[in-house]
């Protein structure tokens, strides 16, 4: 007989791989109130701080007040909205792709997206770390799902020659690993997907808007823009705002709009949603963003290489995502909360979101620190680290 619910929770409490929602209230640029006590921000994905964006406010403001507050059914029935369409021309633009299609999330679009390109007979060739929307929208294609070792092409390789097949083979990779912070060998998938006829679809959910010189993401920074199949980005991290997109050709997003469930069988994104991305778009596009970018990059050079200097593993980040070793989940979790009776707030992240063993906390840098406040954060990070002799500085 199945264990009930209450025993299997008291089990995931005995391994420290218990979940609990944290009430965050009023949040200002970088620094948020979490159960009640003031702390620094550093595990938020809003990297550019737009969702604090005044341009943003008032986007969503008169979205609203101009077109409701919802779309009101599917984009299939009666809810596409010129703001639908002016935001995917916004996206093509912006990626340099023939079209885009909006989503509700990045997790739709990923299980909308594969399950859509993909089916039984098919390949699906996945970064073992890739993020797990990916591994779901594979599951749900019934396409066999080939996971190959992390950022390895040679791996890659050895396993497009292992299968040979005449229906679809997709390459799918993070750009910006969500929990490492390091960047997918992009140019070598390119030239993989070239040489073996495969589709190449990059989910750049931590990418766009913060990376490369004008923000369009890891393949811009990698110099192989142009080149990916299906560009998946989401609007709800860099962006400030809410929901994903496919940018890629006519021709994949017609087949999306007959054939991607979470795309017919969901209501559309509200109009102030909309508006918002729209407004961000500006923003990023904007100097003001090159110069949010720049104090982005400022800021997770400095918190990152701090952290190295003082001995500490953080996996090779290449991104404002920065991890910080530590191992086991217990031990992740209490360094956690020491961290956060001292003003940082940070995550522990454990299994299932990384193999066992791997727990770290993960770190994100957004443009909005400030020097004086991730000095702080550095110095508490040691200070609590030395006196916790479970965490072990692996470098
Ligand atoms: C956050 C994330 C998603 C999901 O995007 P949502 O819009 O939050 O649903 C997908 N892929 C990656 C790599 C992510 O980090």
């Amino acid at each position: 007989m199945a264990a009930t619910f209450a025993a299997q929770l008291e089990r995931l409490k005995e391994q420290g791989l218990y979940r609990q929602l944290r009430l965050v209230e009023e949040s200002t640029p970088g620094r948020v109130t979490v159960d009640g006590r003031e702390a620094l921000l550093l595990c938020s994905n809003n990297y550019l701080g737009l969702a604090e964006h005044p341009a943003l406010k008032r986007a969503a403001q008169k979205g609203v007040e101009r077109w409701g507050s919802s779309s009101g059914a599917s984009r299939l029935v009666s809810g596409t909205m010129a703001l639908h369409r002016y935001l995917e021309e916004r996206i093509a633009l912006f990626k340099g792709s023939e079209a885009a299609l909006l989503f509700n999330s990045g997790y739709a679009a990923n299980t909308g997206i594969i399950s859509s390109l993909t089916g039984r007979g098919d390949l699906i060739f996945s970064d073992r770390l890739n993020h797990a929307s990916i591994v779901d929208g594979a599951l749900l294609s019934r396409a066999t799902l080939i996971r190959y070792p992390h950022n390895d092409p040679t791996a890659l390789r050895r396993e497009l020659e292992r299968h040979p097949t005449k229906g679809v083979r997709l390459i799918v990779t993070d750009g910006v690993f969500s929990m490492d912070g390091d960047l997918a060998t992009l140019r070598e998938l390119v030239a993989l997907k070239k040489e073996f006829g495969a589709l190449l679809m990059v989910d750049d959910a931590h990418g766009a808007g913060v990376l490369g010189e004008t923000g369009r993401g890891s393949a811009e920074l990698l110099d192989v823009l142009g080149e990916i199949d299906i560009q998946m980005g989401t609007l709800g991290k860099g962006f400030g705002s809410f929901g994903a997109y496919a940018a890629t050709s006519g021709e994949i997003c017609d087949w999306l709009i007959n054939t991607a469930r979470s795309f017919i069988f969901s209501t559309s994104l509200p109009p102030a949603v909309l508006a918002a991305s729209l407004a961000a778009f500006d923003i990023v596009d904007s100097p003001e963003g090159a110069d949010l970018r720049r104090r982005l990059a400022d800021n997770t050079h400095y918190f990152r290489d701090s952290l190295q200097d003082a001995g500490f593993d953080t996996l090779g980040s290449e991104s404002q995502i920065v991890p910080i070793f530590v191992g086991e989940a217990e031990q992740t979790m209490t360094f956690s909360r020491l961290l956060l009776e001292q003003g940082i707030f940070v995550q522990g992240i454990r299994p299932p979101t990384v193999p066992s063993g791997t727990c770290r906390l993960r770190a994100t840098l957004m443009a909005t620190h400030n020097r004086e406040d991730l000095e702080e954060a550095v110095a508490t990070i040691i200070r609590v680290a030395a006196t916790f002799p479970e965490v072990k500085k692996h470098v």
